[in-house]
């Protein structure tokens, strides 16, 4: 999948995660660049990714080490990076944020035909039995959809919290 299609989900991971734990203002704004970093953490193993671009010679010593799509891929890269958030005492919702962002990228990444290397350092590829091309119509539509899922989620807090200020302030008139 582009990067786009793995930002949208991020983005969508992060509204519904703000959304669930009711978290402040602040909170959320970190909540949410913390999901549409982690949907995209995973291709720091290829060069010419987004995410990639940004830290090339980090990116070029994970590829060089672990191929594309194995390590960064994997329920063990995942684990780790949930050991070490949880080590540092990270609040649920930050976790949750980036945990559910890391998983978003390579369930995405396993609707290609390509797959991921979910068990790595198993040699096993894992890929659903319906796949789409990285770029395609389908990919390009998913964007779409992640987008508008995120933006909706959004507008539903929004209005949520003006009824709920708006009883507030009657209750205490
Ligand atoms: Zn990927």
């Amino acid at each position: 999948m582009t990067g786009k299609t793995h930002a949208s989900c991020g983005l969508l991971v992060g509204a519904l995660t703000t959304q669930y734990f009711h978290t402040d203002l602040f909170s959320s704004v970190t909540v949410v660049v913390l999901s549409v970093i982690s949907s995209l953490l995973p291709d720091i193993c290829h060069t010419q990714s987004k995410i990639g671009q940004k830290f090339k010679l980090l990116s070029f010593f994970i590829r060089l080490i672990f191929g594309h799509r194995t390590f960064t891929h994997s329920l063990l890269f995942i684990g780790i990076i949930g050991f070490l958030l949880y080590l540092i005492d990270t609040p649920v919702y930050y976790g949750v944020a980036i945990i559910i962002g890391l998983f978003s990228h390579v369930i995405l990444d396993m609707i290609t035909p390509k797959g991921v290397k979910f068990l790595y350092p198993l040699p096993i590829t894992i890929k659903m039995p319906i796949n789409f091309k990285t770029g395609g119509l389908v990919d390009l539509s998913l964007a779409t959809a992640l987008t508008v899922g995120a933006v909706y989620v959004f507008f539903q807090i929004g209005v949520n919290d003006i009824i709920h200020y708006w009883r507030y302030f009657f209750a205490n008139d």
